[in-house]
């Protein structure tokens, strides 16, 4: 780490101007139970890969992890299933945004890449394949990433999501009709819907993550979960593809890999020196935290803190 820099101090000072300005943007009201969330809510939590950690704001307040768990979908995928989950999703970035069916056509059902919600369906195929309790299985992977033990599904955002979940059903039975969703497309569904509706906070969420921060990270019952060069990759798709139509601009702004959801999280990570997560609810244009953005173009900015 740069020890040159007060972490502390400077994220409080970016933490107190971003605050001070206007907090613009919408909260993601497609989803009904997630607009009911606080906007004006705003958290950090940092951590270097010294564990160093700091929190800031409402960094203790649970929030739904939403498209961010895509991330963890994907890691526990690779690890299972290993190189043949690139045979059904791509690695490219789709330029177009999170929900949509433009593209799928033309790529015959196979999604560009994990982190649009075509791609993280299929991801939820596999994962329903391959385990024998995905739901269960999949929470306890993330329990044993984190080290935190409360974290689990919220039913009514995954209930609200469903209720309006017309555009991610089209999704997956438009690449069943592909032949690339193997199981009953409600049930792909249901996984899908459950572990968006994941809540955490930023101290668990940064946790969560330092399997991608920290190469000789083992979970908490002493495994490791990728190789390093799966963390490698990981890496390189959220850096090129975790903002969906807007991950040319994240890299240009902050310069680091990171992932987003609708809950207005953000995860950034720069590999071997931190991990932070931000929270503010209030999403721009694209569906990303129009506060979370923000504050890491500044932080990087002020600390050159960035993988660039
Ligand atoms: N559950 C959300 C959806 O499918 C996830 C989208 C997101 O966070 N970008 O619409």
């Amino acid at each position: 780490m740069n020890t040159d820099i007060n972490y502390k101090e400077t994220l409080e000072e970016i933490y107190h101007t971003v605050k001070s300005e206007k907090n613009l943007g919408e909260i993601a009201n497609y989803i009904p139970e997630l607009a009911k969330t606080d906007p004006d809510n705003f958290g950090i939590y940092f951590s270097s890969i010294a564990n160093e950690e700091y929190g800031i704001g409402d960094w203790e307040t649970k929030f739904s992890i939403q498209s961010i768990s895509k991330v963890l979908s994907l890691s526990m995928a690779y690890h299972l299933i290993g190189d043949k989950i690139w045979e059904r999703v791509g690695v490219e970035p789709s330029g177009n945004a999170f929900n949509s069916l433009v593209q799928l056509e033309a790529d015959k059902g196979i999604p560009r890449n994990p982190f649009i919600n075509g791609g993280a369906i299929v991801i939820c195929d596999f994962l329903i394949s391959h385990l024998k309790k995905p739901k269960e299985e999949f929470l306890h992977y993330i329990k044993e990433l984190s080290g935190c033990e409360d974290i689990s599904y919220s039913e009514s955002i995954a209930k609200s999501e469903w209720s309006v979940g017309y555009r991610n059903i089209a999704l997956c039975n438009f690449i069943k009709s592909f032949g690339n969703i193997e199981n009953d497309p409600d049930e792909v569904l249901d996984f899908y819907f459950n572990m968006c509706s994941i809540q955490m906070n930023c101290s668990d969420l940064t946790k969560t993550f330092t399997f991608l921060k920290d190469s000789t990270f083992t979970n908490s019952s002493g495994h490791r979960v990728l190789t390093t060069s799966q963390v490698k990759r990981i890496n390189a798709i959220m850096q090129t593809c975790g903002f969906y139509d807007e991950s040319g601009e994240f890299s240009f702004k902050v310069g680091l890999p990171g992932k987003s959801g609708v809950g207005g999280g953000i995860v950034a990570i720069f590999p071997e020196k931190y991990c932070i997560t931000v929270w503010s609810p209030k999403l721009n244009e694209k569906g990303n935290s129009y506060r979370g953005m923000k504050f890491l173009e500044a932080f990087t900015t002020k600390t050159k803190l960035s993988i660039f």
